[in-house]
């Protein structure tokens, strides 16, 4: 997640599996089988969204790419991007209202999930160094990143946008890949 910061990965899982699948709950199979497909996701939002196939995925005419992880699109998500373990879930109602290296960002902050786990600070850091290596993210667009942040309240499990920014400027600068 990035606008609320909070990447309910074990527990929006769970609450969502609850929900949609008691059939295999029933049947005994254990909570950590039992994380969506992207079919079963897609099944469940209805409406427009859809499956994309690794690679499918475009931001601008720009091809994106998360491993073989596909994107699910989901234009009633709550944020502008998601991540369950296995595949992306992309908003473009709201995408489109953002530049294409923040666009960028999120995608690649979404991927930094699936090969680094929940915390949101090596998400942001996979996803900055990542711009820079693939050539898409230069200081100009790490800047309107950290405007895209900002407004982003602080708690007491996460950053401030300010603090992200900082951290994110130090990943951006750093030459070891984290
Ligand atoms: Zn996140």
């Amino acid at each position: 997640m990035i606008t609320r910061q909070v990447f309910l990965w074990v527990g929006f899982v769970v609450a969502v599996v609850l929900t949609l699948l008691p059939a295999v709950l029933l049947d005994g199979a254990r909570a950590e089988d039992a994380t969506p497909t992207p079919e079963e996701y897609v099944g469940h939002v209805g409406g427009d969204s859809q499956l994309l196939q690794p690679g499918e995925f475009e931001l601008d005419g720009r091809r994106q790419s998360c491993g073989q992880r596909p994107v699910v699109i989901d234009n009633k998500l709550d944020d502008y991007g998601a991540a369950y373990p296995g595949f992306l879930i992309m908003n473009p109602r709201l995408l489109d209202k953002v530049s294409t290296p923040v666009k960028q960002w999120i995608f690649a902050h979404e991927c930094g999930h699936q090969f680094r786990g929940p915390d949101e600070e090596t998400a942001d850091c996979f996803a900055v160094q990542r711009g820079r290596r693939q050539g898409w993210l230069l200081p100009e667009g790490l800047e309107e990143v950290c405007n895209f942040i900002a407004p982003a309240k602080g708690d007491s499990m996460h950053f401030s946008g300010s603090h992200r920014c900082e951290y994110m400027r130090k990943c951006y600068a750093d030459p070891t890949v984290r």
